[in-house]
């Protein structure tokens, strides 16, 4: 028998009837032969309003009773669903991340799964029943319970999906799939009908919200393919790393570009006057690692032969910002820098596509483009299937909607639809 993962997200168990229309596509996956296990999130914005509660008693909750408290969320909504289940005929049980076997390290708050067990969730299958999961969490060697981040319940659902070798994992949202942009910032934005692995990580790594990052990286080392849907409809939603041949679409010719991602959460930090020698990057952006942050773009400016200085300008996490720079204060005198400076009012915005790697004249275009709408481009990077340009903040949905056009990307077809809550 076929057994398919299906993962709700919170604004598809938002209330009772809403996790009574989910019990229902439940119920007819299952009627329609299939093994079903579910992974679900919290109820609508639950995860927030507990991170609110613990921030009312104290402003440095304790990791471990912060985990604690927010798999409390998955917990009620993994029970009211198995409770709707069984209310509509089918056997459901749930299942906390611990009891299902999901093990992981021991970061709090972010913590990484290391391995599966899924053993009461195969024979809960075996017996004809619905195995609901807890998403989002799972326990440490030290037996502490403990949370994979926001957004983890996707990665819990493909981590379970690969455990119990299922046929697809199906994650259903608010949205009908992915879309080669943020539909809020691109209303011509249209919904793609199937995408790789690598393209979907470099979207999701480069500020498109569509599937925590950690569950596009184990989906694609574990082979399992992503069926992204709407909960609200029964279309088909976008296939990730699907092997696409047997479907409609095969006749068409493979897009160039993927999609447009933007990022609005980084910040640009420049350290002015770094002697041109050899070491010094290495002892700047061990301090920089030392902080904790994420560098994304490196630029180093040729050095003024007068001065042997150059400058180097890199972008992080904003909210890396403060740490990063208190860091390089305090080791300036070894670094022996003029200046530092911070600026957040940056924005990124990225064009992906597997098909640049045989099409040149995909940045031509994509600097054109920028050009055209009048945009001034601070710093690139690329990948071999992505272009990043940094722009700032002010004009990114401007730079999103040229470059969107340039490569012919807009539908002329119906707008995406978002039929409620935050298109997670
Ligand atoms: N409930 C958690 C969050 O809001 C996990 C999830 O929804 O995937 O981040
Ligand atoms: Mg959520």
């Amino acid at each position: 028998m076929p057994l398919v993962v299906q993962k709700f997200g919170g604004s598809s168990v938002a209330d009772a009837t809403s996790i009574k229309r989910v019990a229902k596509r439940i119920v007819e996956t299952k009627e329609a032969g299939n093994d079903v296990v579910v992974v679900v999130s919290a109820m609508g914005d639950t995860t927030d309003e507990l991170l609110d509660l613990a921030a009312s008693v104290t402003a440095k909750p304790a990791e471990r009773e912060l985990d604690i408290l927010l798999t409390a969320g998955e917990r009620i909504s993994m029970a009211i669903l198995a409770m709707a289940i069984s209310e509509l005929g089918v056997p459901a049980r749930s299942y906390t991340g611990q009891q299902a076997g999901v093990l992981t390290d021991a970061a709090h708050g972010k913590a990484s799964i290391v391995g599966v067990v899924p053993e009461r969730i195969a024979r809960t299958i075996q017996d004809g029943g619905v195995a609901i999961v807890a998403g989002f969490q799972g326990v440490s060697e030290t037996q502490d319970v403990t949370t994979l981040g926001r957004g983890g319940s996707d990665t819990t659902a493909v981590a379970l999906a690969a455990a119990l070798n299922a046929d697809v994992c199906e994650i259903y949202t608010d949205v009908d799939g992915l879309f080669t942009a943020d539909p809020r910032i691109v209303p011509s934005a249209r919904q793609i009908t199937s995408i790789t692995s690598e393209e979907t990580l470099e979207m999701a790594a480069h500020g498109a919200k569509i599937l925590h990052l950690r569950a596009v990286e184990y989906a694609r080392r574990y082979g399992v393919p992503i069926h992204v849907r709407s909960s609200f409809s029964s279309k088909r939603g976008t296939w990730i790393g699907h092997d696409d041949s047997q479907s409609e679409e095969s006749s068409m010719e493979d897009p160039i570009i993927a999609g447009v991602a933007h990022d609005r959460s980084q910040g640009k930090i420049t350290v002015i006057g770094v002697p041109d020698v050899p070491g010094a990057a290495a002892r700047l952006f061990a301090v920089v690692a030392g902080a904790g942050a994420n560098v994304d773009m490196i630029v180093q400016n040729v050095s003024s032969a007068a001065t042997g200085l150059t400058d180097i300008s890199f972008t992080l996490p904003e909210a890396d910002g403060e740490a990063t720079i208190a860091a390089l204060r305090a080791a300036a005198g070894d670094l022996g820098y003029a200046d530092l400076r911070y600026d957040d009012q940056i924005g990124k915005v990225s064009l992906v596509g597997a098909g640049m790697r045989s099409h040149p004249g995909v940045s031509a275009k994509l600097f054109n483009a920028l050009f055209d709408a009048g945009i001034n481009i601070e710093m690139i990077s690329t990948s071999e299937i992505r272009i990043s340009v940094v722009t700032r903040a002010d004009v990114l949905d401007d730079a999103v909607r040229a470059v969107h056009t340039a490569f012919d990307l807009d539908s002329s077809e119906s707008e995406a639809v978002v039929y409620g809550g935050t298109g997670r």
